[in-house]
């Protein structure tokens, strides 16, 4: 009787079952999970493993390497780039379930595990007093160790910083299977060169993380919440200049153009001001001691008054949370637009911004497509989107266009193509654009040393994908859930 020869990679895969039992799934729902993130479009992988324990990994990774599977490190899967996708199958690794956490009060040092939710840890954080402040709009979901492998940002970095800032000690296995601890759950440490600083960032393609120790800070007792609409984009985003200038420091400080405010509003089905619709708009929090934030307030107020049409203070927490549900509006709600996005994260100098959204509406003329734009105006980080439908090939021909346009403006502007996404599959056409030959060979020497054979998330940043090319899956992810709003 014939019997068939086992490959390589499916002997490797019984091997993994025999050592870490009953966390190796191969089943349909479980790979097509594990196949896509955000950016929804799907590759399957052999098998997904969900790990227990940190020792899992090492296990796995000796593995993986000794016969060459490509291994793609997973959260929850919420990159909007394509780089939690297993683009070149092989495993994903699922860290989700390292979920502790351990607080020290004294040293204000959260020792947790790279799967803890974000939302969660700065839960636990304020029922001690203290505050994790990176805060990106997915924290209910992502998780420590995506935020990290992804230097996370959201709403708070105009004031608090980014991810990177909050990491002392990284734990975790490099691509062989070996243990590595960059940095400890201490203030200071310089022993060697800073490894750690180049995992942060580094989206799964140098290490993988198990535990992070992370930087907390006491919990500001106030915060004051406030909305104010502009006749034009380029008055709103003047205006961020302004009050910068005029030493009003923001913990939020977040732009609205028309065209994301037309689709909140046709989103929830209510105007977001009475009687002034369809403004450009800043949404500003303002956080710390009382008198510190009613000193603030007053400067912001009289700023403001010379130049907003409209504004409007929350005078209780819950008018406070119906503002940042708007904000929350806006990814969702664009796609009352059309059914596809091409979705960027730039950054430029914060001078410069008004004449990037002078752009942005230069380019809907001239291709004829919504770009709405939101986003982190107090960094000069705005989200601007090239909304088309995906069926339609002309539409997805001027997109394509469209974002090339758009971020050779950006880095013409001496901007970033991406400030807080990274590159994933969707920005690495455009690594080129932002990066000298020297630069790009240097980063590759990098991954080279820390990862000879290149299995750890192979596909990623340095070959250029073209998202445009694909169909994304129509797929419900957790965060797809928006509940309608009341604006009143
Ligand atoms: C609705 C929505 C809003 C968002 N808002 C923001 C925002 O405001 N700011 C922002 O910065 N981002 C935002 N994002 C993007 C995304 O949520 C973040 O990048 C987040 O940090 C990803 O975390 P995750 O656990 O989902 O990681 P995943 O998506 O699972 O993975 C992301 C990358 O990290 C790698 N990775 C994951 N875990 C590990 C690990 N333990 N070790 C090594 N590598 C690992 C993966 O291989 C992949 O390359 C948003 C996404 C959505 C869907």
């Amino acid at each position: 009787m014939l019997t068939r020869k086992k490959s390589p990679s499916s002997k490797a895969l019984t091997m993994l079952r025999r050592k870490l039992p009953g966390r190796v799934y191969t089943d349909t729902s479980s790979c097509y999970e594990a196949s896509l993130d955000n950016l929804r479009l799907s590759f399957l992988p052999d098998a997904v493993v969900k790990v227990k324990q940190a020792q899992d990994i090492g296990i796995l990774l000796k593995l993986a390497h000794s016969n060459g599977i490509a291994v793609t490190p997973r959260g929850a899967g919420s990159s909007t780039t394509g780089s939690a996708v297993p683009v070149n199958g092989g495993w994903v690794l699922d860290v989700s379930a390292l979920k502790s956490i351990r607080i020290d009060t004294v040293s204000k040092i959260a020792t947790v595990g790279a799967g803890v939710v974000t939302h969660k840890l700065q839960q636990r954080a304020a029922a001690r007093g203290l505050f994790f402040p990176p805060d990106p709009s997915s924290k209910k979901y992502s998780t420590i160790g995506g935020n990290i492998a992804c230097n996370a940002g959201g709403m708070r970095c105009v004031k608090y910083g980014v991810t990177r800032d909050y990491v002392l000690g990284l734990e975790g296995y490099l691509a062989d299977g070996s243990r590595v601890q960059w940095g400890l759950a201490l203030k200071k440490y310089v022993s060697g060169l800073n490894l750690r600083d180049l995992w942060i960032g580094s989206e799964g393609t140098l290490g993988v993380i198990t535990a992070a120790s992370l930087r907390l800070l006491p919990m500001p007792d106030k915060t004051c919440t406030a909305i104010f609409a502009f006749k034009t984009e380029a008055a709103a985003l003047r205006a961020v200049v302004g009050l910068l200038k005029a030493g009003i420091q923001p913990s939020i400080l977040e732009f609205l153009d028309r065209q994301s405010v037309t689709c909140a509003e046709e989103f929830t089905g209510e105007p977001i001001f009475s009687g002034c619709s369809g403004g450009a708009i800043l949404l500003i929090e303002l956080d710390g001691h009382k008198s510190e934030v009613r000193n603030q307030r007053k400067m912001l107020l009289s700023f403001m008054s010379q130049i907003a049409v409209y504004q409007h203070v929350a005078s209780t927490a819950s008018q406070a949370e119906k503002i940042w549900q708007v904000r929350r509006t806006c990814s969702q709600s664009m796609y009352l637009i059309a059914d596809t996005k091409l979705n960027e994260d730039v950054v430029v100098p914060i001078e410069k911004q008004a004449e990037l959204i002078r752009y942005t509406l230069q380019l809907k003329k001239e291709i004829g497509l919504a770009t709405p734009t939101y986003g982190h105006a107090g960094d000069g980080n705005l989200h601007v989107h090239i909304m088309y439908n995906q069926s339609n090939k002309d539409q997805a021909h001027k997109a394509k266009i469209g974002i090339k346009k758009l971020l050779k403006k950006v880095v013409d502007l001496g901007g970033v193509i991406t400030g807080e996404h990274g590159i994933g599959l969707a920005k690495s056409p455009f690594l080129p654009m932002q990066h000298t030959q020297a630069e790009i060979a240097a980063m590759r020497a990098v991954k080279n040393a820390l990862d000879p054979k290149g299995i750890l998330n192979p596909g990623k940043i340095f070959q250029s994908f073209e998202v445009w090319n694909h169909t994304p899956s129509s797929v419900q992810l957790p965060w797809d859930h928006h509940k309608k709003i009341n604006t009143n």
